[in-house]
């Protein structure tokens, strides 16, 4: 099948030469979100208008927004949108993505406030659930009974490996889940199911009915890598419902529940946090028995943190490969070094053994649930999510010799 994805999002041009070597904590600041009109708090105009919702919606703010509950809607990346073939496109050199990244719907959207999210509660005033963008691409919505006919006649032709199910902060997430997972399960019974939860409306025994359900792998997106950039960015700062503590609790009762190698947690670097703030909890997540799956910053469009500037390569890079480290080949955070500014100044490992590493490519490869290529080959490619193609983040496919080439260049001497 044939696909063409055009990220509808410009990088903006920060001039590298101005771009510092690592995003600093006293310039990532969120902007303070507004207040929306009572009226269109909550849904208000999705619900006020009540469009019967009639197959697929792909987002398009010109039109009214129908009116699209879960479980009988789900949203889904544009990537996974091609793959299943629902919506034509293209996407810079890869033809698919190889997880079916699911996303919960209500008109009420997602109740918090993440100041890095284009899902975030703020934007209610501008822009209904259902059309905004979410880690730079549109999320079109489909009857879910659609994804499972598709899927049950075969209809992907083998191209996912994995399907994850992406909570959000709503009264019905929890129960509407399990329903998605039930129904998945009860039809698809080849291809295995993520859980990317929200710890916020959760309990230990909500952790424990998915992993009976038959989830295979449960995920916190812990995102803010320190306690302090946290709360700037997804609690009390931005008028978020979340806390650092509840997030920790939830991925404690998942290592215990599901076990090793089957969970984990995102975190996105270079929102103010150091390198080695962001590789201790890397390590802390490996010490449980999980992995940790990681994002560049990059600023939404409509976000409370468009202003700002995407993570400086270097910061990424090194994050990236020490991360790898970690996850994959045994070497402990204290092996590593760093100079007073957090940076990563030494790997830990010998020139050589660290030569062949970067040269194979798969530290810089978009991180995050296996599929069936490898234990660290990620099934969640995110094609373009945390970067456009000029200047990719976490490559969404095997990388070349050219590839290779770059990303020496910015990991520096
Ligand atoms: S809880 Fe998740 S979806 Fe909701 S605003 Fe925060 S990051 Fe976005």
């Amino acid at each position: 099948m044939s696909c063409s994805e055009m990220p509808r999002q410009v990088a903006p041009d920060f001039g590298v030469e101005k771009r510092q070597d690592m995003n600093i904590a006293k310039e990532m600041q969120p902007r303070v979100p507004d207040v929306a009109p009572k009226d269109v708090r909550n849904g208000g105009r999705v619900k006020g208008n009540d469009v019967a919702a009639k197959g697929l919606y792909r987002p398009d703010y010109r039109v009214l927004t129908p009116n699209m509950r879960s479980p009988e809607f789900v949203q889904m990346s544009t990537a996974a949108a091609i793959t299943l073939g629902v919506a034509p496109g293209k996407m810079y050199r890869t033809g698919c993505t190889r997880c079916l990244n699911l996303l919960l719907t209500y008109p009420e959207g997602c109740r918090a406030n993440c100041a890095y999210c284009g899902l975030a509660r703020h934007r209610e005033a501008e822009r209904d659930f259902a059309d905004r963008n979410f880690i730079r691409v549109d999320w079109p919505a489909v009857p879910y009974d659609d994804v499972l006919d598709i899927m049950a006649a075969g209809g992907d032709q083998g191209r996912f490996h994995r399907m994850c199910i992406s909570m959000i902060t709503h009264p019905n997430s929890d129960a509407d889940t399990v329903t998605v997972l039930r129904r998945w399960n009860e039809r698809i019974k080849h291809i295995p199911v993520s859980i990317l939860s929200n710890p916020t409306t959760m309990q230990r025994q909500d952790v424990q009915q998915l992993h009976d359900l038959g989830a295979d792998i449960f995920t916190v997106a812990i995102d803010a890598a320190s306690p302090t950039v946290f709360e700037r960015t997804r609690g009390s700062g931005v008028q978020s419902p979340h806390s650092w503590k509840k997030y920790w609790s939830i991925l404690e009762h998942a290592a215990d529940i599901f076990g090793p190698e089957k969970f984990g947690a995102h975190l996105i670097v270079g929102m103010g946090e150091t390198e080695f703030d962001v590789l201790t909890q890397v390590q802390k997540l490996r010490d449980m028995g999980g992995h940790s799956h990681m994002f560049a910053f990059f600023p939404e469009k409509g976000s409370l943190m468009d202003h700002l500037p995407p993570t400086p390569r270097g910061q990424w890079r090194r994050v990236q490969l020490a991360r790898y480290l970690i996850d994959y080949r045994g070497v402990k955070l204290d092996r590593m070094s760093f100079d007073e500014a957090g940076r990563v100044t030494s790997f830990g490992l010998p020139q050589a053994e660290l030569d062949a590493i970067i040269d194979a490519g798969t530290a810089f490869r978009t991180s995050g649930c296996p599929g069936k290529e490898g234990e660290d080959i990620s099934a969640c490619d995110r094609p373009f999510g945390d970067s456009p193609p000029s200047d990719i983040a976490s490559y969404p496919f095997k990388l070349n010799k050219k590839d290779v080439a770059k990303v020496r260049r910015q990991l520096g001497p």
